[in-house]
């Protein structure tokens, strides 16, 4: 069905809350597996309806911010989803708690009900209140970010229009634009300091009232992590430092030449690669549709398939329009099987993104929606969902000539050199997080003081030239604030899809067949036990930085 024709109604929360307290009821009576496993089924014909509905308003809400009609609903919809929630809940407590809990693992798996034990570990009743005033909170940073006012060459921007400045080709002009986001990063710093303070200290009442020792352990169940740890995650990083700084060094004196910096790379040359700027891609947002659509039946029988449905049902609303909200995301309608994708196009290469890391993320949702019943097998984390939408990344990367023209090759090696990059700036901000959450006494001073430090571990090569950002560099970076702990997932992907990336160039096709795997077991089983599966080391293991890292030296 075409996304315009699929019929949306509010849900009666009087029905909505009859029908759970009936199902939980039923699953609580229920004298076999089978009758179990029955009313389970009728669950999830009833939350494909209810989720089907709440991503209707959704979606149709930040497509036209102006529809009076869907701002409601969307409304409607932040008002009763912490009722929502807390009626699902306690269904899926008396599933967890089910006498035929061995039969059930047999057919909806043994992830499914670790995840409801997760789930149940990161939530109690008695920090609602400290929880509400953490949104608060959040709220309040999302505020401050958003309204900045940065004056630059005559103009005033927000920080987010500020970006297209910092990586400008002409290196007096980025480093004008910097001065000008320090200078406004100096005059929120004490605020933005007193605001994660007050985050610190709510996040660790709220473990301490849960029984934990510190928030590290309650921020891991809110990720939903169900089969790894600190301790992994530590060692990880450790890896990091010890194999992969060397990589990351050579990418720096690869940039200082092509840029023909003398004097050193400043913080105003950081994120520029090439000399030249970004390329930008060719054609119309139209061309560049239909320039995915060639792509995706060139690649695979499954891609093209994938690709036609969503151009046929119209599951693409990606251009840039008044009052359509900024941004992008992948979503998916239950009811209809449909992903859905949504951008705003800018003429950057952030375009080309929407045709390769969105549509593998809208591929994977797509074969698991087409090829299984049990719902919980959709269920993934964010550390695997993104090996789906980076991989393709790569794999699509034979393509770029038609969407870059002589350019390709830039965009390649842009694109392999700031995701190599990427990776110790993002144990930064993971590492910051747990020396934060473990010593949560600190003051903000140390805070900025810690983080200084981490700089000169993981980024030695970038001089801060006395911006307030070698200790602040941070406070921009929202992850940090609205969801602890949740950065190094793009990490763990992010090797992972450089492990796809080295192996593609020796043997495409069985890359890719790995691939398919993957994205087919979905959350079937446990990340640490899929991966080998699809001839992926698992990223925490002694020694899969240093091939990693032996492998990609070869093409750096
Ligand atoms: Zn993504």
């Amino acid at each position: 069905m075409k996304f315009k024709d699929m019929p949306y109604t509010r849900p009666d929360m009087k029905a909505v809350e009859a029908t759970y307290k009936k199902l939980t009821q039923e699953q609580r009576d229920a004298k076999s597996a089978e009758e179990a496993f029955a009313v389970h089924k009728k669950y999830y014909e009833f939350s494909d309806d209810l989720g089907t509905a709440f991503e209707l308003a959704m979606i149709r809400h930040t497509i036209d911010t102006a529809d009076e009609f869907y701002d409601k609903e969307n409304d409607f919809f932040d008002e009763v989803s912490p009722l929502i929630s807390n009626w699902d809940n306690a269904y899926k407590k008396v599933l967890y708690e089910s006498p035929f809990r061995p039969e059930l693992e047999k057919i909806i798996g043994k992830v499914a009900f670790k995840n409801i034990e997760v789930a149940l570990k990161a939530f109690d009743e008695s920090i609602i209140d400290l929880m509400q005033e953490e949104n608060a909170l959040v709220s309040r940073y999302d505020k401050l970010i958003a309204s900045a006012k940065i004056e630059f060459e005559g103009e005033t921007y927000n920080l987010s229009m500020m970006r297209p400045f910092l990586t400008d080709v002409d290196r007096s002009r980025r480093k004008a634009a910097w001065a000008a986001v320090s200078a406004y990063m100096e005059s929120v710093t004490v605020e933005i300091d007193d605001i994660y303070d007050r985050l610190v200290k709510n996040r660790t009442e709220q473990a301490h009232r849960m029984g934990y020792k510190d928030f590290v352990e309650l921020g891991y169940y809110r990720m939903g992590r169900n089969c790894y740890g600190r301790e992994d995650v530590e060692n990880f990083r450790k890896q990091v430092k010890e194999s992969f700084m060397p990589l990351v060094k050579k990418i720096q004196k690869n940039i200082e030449q092509r840029l023909e910096i003398k004097d050193g790379l400043k913080l105003y040359d950081y994120d520029v690669y090439l000399k030249e700027g970004s390329p930008k891609p060719i054609g119309t947002p139209e061309e560049i549709l239909e320039k995915g659509r060639r792509l995706y039946h060139e690649l695979s029988t499954e891609t093209g398939v994938f690709f036609d449905f969503m151009m046929e049902n119209e599951l693409f609303d990606v251009l840039g329009r008044k009052n359509k909200q900024q941004g992008g995301y992948m979503t998916y309608i239950p009811k209809y099987k449909s992903p859905f994708i949504f951008a705003n196009f800018n003429g950057t290469e952030g375009d080309v993104d929407v045709i390769t890391h969105e549509s593998g993320h809208a591929f994977q949702g797509y074969i698991v929606g087409n090829n299984e019943e049990i719902r919980e097998f959709a269920e993934i984390g964010m550390e695997t969902a993104e090996i789906h939408s980076m991989s393709m990344e790569y794999f699509t990367e034979p393509w770029m000539e038609m969407f870059f023209g002589d350019r390709a090759d830039d965009y390649r090696t842009l694109h392999l050199e700031s995701g190599i990059s990427f990776i110790p700036y993002g144990c930064m901000v993971d590492e910051f997080q747990h020396i934060v959450y473990s010593h949560p006494e600190m003051s903000p001073a140390e805070r900025k003081e810690t983080w200084k430090k981490l700089e000169h571990i993981y980024r030695p090569h970038i001089d801060f030239d006395g911006s307030i950002m070698e200790e602040a560099y941070w406070q921009r970076q929202g992850h940090i604030f609205q969801v602890p702990f949740y950065y190094i997932d793009y990490v763990l992907a992010s090797v992972c899809a450089l492990q796809f990336a080295v192996r593609m160039k020796e043997d495409y096709k069985g890359a890719w067949a790995d691939y398919l795997k993957l994205c087919g077991m979905s959350a079937k089983d446990f990340y640490v036990n899929m991966l080998p599966q699809c001839g992926l080391n698992v990223p925490f293991a002694d020694g899969t930085v240093d091939a990693l890292t032996v492998a990609l030296s070869k093409r750096i």
